[in-house]
């Protein structure tokens, strides 16, 4: 659906490139996670694919067809989610929808249901200048789906909400996924990128330093650790121990062996940890 070579794209002025030589695809109907700290190159490379930023180096196809040979229907196939989010204040909620709607041939979805699905049923007739942050991030997220486009580009589209509100967000892009679309999502937020993605690239530095299923990720780059809790005396010991080494299993015939074991729980890799272990750097 989306293949991307060799992408690399400095602004200008900067020492070094936002985004350095990144090569990736994208299958038709996958939900594919760009997954970094700010700054790592995430938005550029959104907006390098939905043609917000020119001059790039390297290669970019849509659906077979070289980016730059696309006419305006590539917006008709795309639907793009800002980070940051660019509404019409003065406008209401439904009124943000239509407007944008109007300019799609396709037929949109009606603003009222696309509103409750995302807790936003009461903000209908409320202009976009009173939402909150999280409420607006939102509004420009259903502004993306609302012409049930085939790819989507969602860069932080959980940005601002609370965990509850999240998982709404994060049910109505699998309900994407399930009619077919493909997703370009790009997040700082392990927890959406494991709930949601078929495929996670690690991007650091405008670089891509790992990419495969979370899984996987886990299975190469994870420790998995044991979480135990023994008696110690009157007191509880708590301990995590490598489950992967030598030394690990040791301790835990050791622990199994003095009677002194009270729980224990395995323990896998959370993306974060696999992320400062393969960049040095935090997720957020
Ligand atoms: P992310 O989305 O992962 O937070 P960005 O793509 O926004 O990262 O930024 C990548 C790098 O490019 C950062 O070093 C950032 O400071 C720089 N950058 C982003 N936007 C601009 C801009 N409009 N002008 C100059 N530098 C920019």
């Amino acid at each position: 659906m989306l293949e991307v070579k060799d992408l690399t794209f400095s602004y200008p002025g900067a020492e070094t490139p936002a985004v350095n030589g990144v090569s990736f695809a994208v299958s038709e109907g996958e939900i594919f996670g760009f997954l970094g700290p700010s700054g790592a190159g995430k938005t550029t490379v959104q907006k390098i694919l939905n043609r917000q930023l020119a001059a790039a180096e390297g290669v970019v196809r849509y659906g077979g067809r070289l980016l730059a040979e696309w006419g305006n229907d590539y917006f008709e196939q795309i639907g793009v989610s800002f980070e940051l989010p660019n509404l019409y204040d003065r406008l209401t909620g439904a009124e943000n929808l239509s407007a944008m709607a109007a300019l799609y041939k396709a037929d949109s979805r009606s603003p009222a249901e696309l509103f409750a699905a995302v807790d936003l049923g009461d903000a209908l007739a409320k202009k976009a200048s009173e939402f909150s942050k999280g409420m607006k991030q939102r509004l420009v997220f259903l502004r993306a789906i609302q012409h049930r486009p085939k790819m989507l580009f969602l860069d932080e589209p959980t940005g601002g909400n609370d965990p509850a509100t999240t998982e709404k967000i994060i049910a109505v892009i699998r309900a994407e996924k399930a009619r077919g679309a493909t997703v370009l999502l790009t997040t700082h937020d392990m927890h959406v990128a494991e709930a949601l993605c078929d495929r996670i690239a690690f991007i650091h530095e405008g670089s891509i330093v790992a990419c495969d299923t979370p899984r996987n990720l886990r299975l190469e780059f994870g420790q998995r650790g044991i979480e135990v809790e023994f008696s110690e005396g009157d007191a509880i010991g708590r301990e995590v121990v490598d489950g992967d080494s030598d030394a690990g299993r040791a301790r835990l015939s050791e622990l199994l062996a003095s009677g002194s074991l009270q729980t224990i729980h395995s323990r896998e890799a959370s993306l974060g940890e696999i992320f400062i272990k393969l960049t040095g750097s935090e997720l957020a």
